[in-house]
């Protein structure tokens, strides 16, 4: 039996402790978490369960093994979640990160379960799992081991070029079950990128990194997820985009416009009344809803699918056929508008 006080001083708080002490002080009440030079504070978090099941999505469960994310993409739909723990979809989205320290070990009781049935799995839907404190943390490789070592089929979504650090476990994982790794690189615009998702790797990085994984014979594609309306949805960076996928060896590509849901919703009509207010009257006609009206988002699909046939990307898979994962409504929304008229085209 181990010694309680042992046990005692290496336990963590749960996600449920967390949100208990932020509500009560605010993040300085996270006497434990640690500061980093990055200007990110990390607080370790033991978790109850690691499998999260899903319905009405391409995948079956979702694995996160950390929460919030310090890539801070402005339209990044998980920072509404942020708020279960009574953190902001904010700043601190993006700068109070949860490690789920015991995930891996969590997540391994769960797979050996006669009960498990190796269903798809979808590996960072909720953050990312190549940001950067996973190069100490290496929770996401470990978890690709369990899934491998489990013959447990499964997609990644990530913008982390750190991804090619785990070629290894990829190949092993594909081999025992499947492997789809979709690189979101939602433009090679380098003003969109800046301004839309400050704390990420330049889009040609992460191409390159598709380029490397493909080589090494993972099915790793780009999901183009989110177009942002007036920042990336022109038709001359679209093609750019979609040339720079198709020279560096995609083997599918999926595009999706951005939405906007509660916090989401409210951190992003923020940032733009902010840094750029005469845009602000356009994206409110244009979010009356969650998504754009329907005739706008099938504008932009068609546009980019002629682009597709242009440069050969498709007569390679697409997202959907490769089974991906869901970054940034990748998959299609159970509730997705109906049509109706654009008031205006951007
Ligand atoms: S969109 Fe992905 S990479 Fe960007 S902040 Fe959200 S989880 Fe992180």
């Amino acid at each position: 039996m181990a010694d309680p006080l042992l046990f005692h001083l290496d336990s963590r708080p749960t996600t449920r402790q967390v949100a208990d002490r932020v509500k009560a002080g605010g993040v300085d009440a996270l006497t434990e978490a640690e500061r980093r030079a990055d200007h990110a504070t990390y607080q370790e978090v033991d978790c109850r369960s690691a499998l999260n099941r899903v319905k009405g999505m391409p995948f079956d469960w979702t694995l996160n093994p950390y929460r919030g994310c310090t890539h801070a993409c402005h339209y990044c739909f998980a920072r509404r979640y942020h708020t279960q723990f009574e953190l902001d979809s904010d700043d601190e989205f993006a700068s109070v990160i949860l490690v789920k320290r015991n995930f891996v070990e969590v997540l391994r009781h769960e797979l050996d379960k006669p009960s498990w049935q190796r269903d798809q799995v979808a590996l960072g839907t909720a953050t990312d799992p190549y940001q950067p404190i996973e190069g100490r943390y290496k929770l996401t490789r470990r978890t690709i081991e369990a899934l491998a070592n489990a013959r447990t089929p499964t997609g990644i979504v990530t913008k982390g070029p750190m991804i090619v650090r785990d070629r290894d476990v990829l190949i092993e994982l594909s081999r025992a079950a499947s492997c789809t790794v979709c690189m979101s690189v939602p433009t090679v615009d380098e003003d969109a990128w800046r301004t839309l998702e400050p704390g990420t790797a330049h889009p040609m990085q992460r191409l390159r990194a598709v380029r490397e994984l493909a080589d090494a014979g993972i099915n790793a594609g780009v999901l183009m997820a989110p177009i942002v309306p007036g920042f990336s949805s022109s038709r001359s960076k679209l093609e750019r985009t979609i040339k720079a996928i198709a020279d560096h060896g995609a083997r599918f590509v999926g595009c999706n416009v951005m939405y906007l849901q509660d916090g989401t919703r409210t951190h992003f009509m923020q940032f733009i009344a902010r840094e750029f207010p005469a845009m602000q009257p356009r994206f409110e006609r244009l979010y009356t809803k969650k998504y754009p009206p329907d005739n706008y988002r099938k504008e932009i699909q068609g546009l980019v699918r002629v682009l597709q046939d242009r440069y050969g990307l498709r007569k390679r898979r697409s997202a959907d056929e490769a089974n991906a994962g869901g970054e940034a409504g990748v998959a299609a929304e159970p509730d997705a508008p109906q049509p109706e008229q654009v008031a205006f085209r951007w």
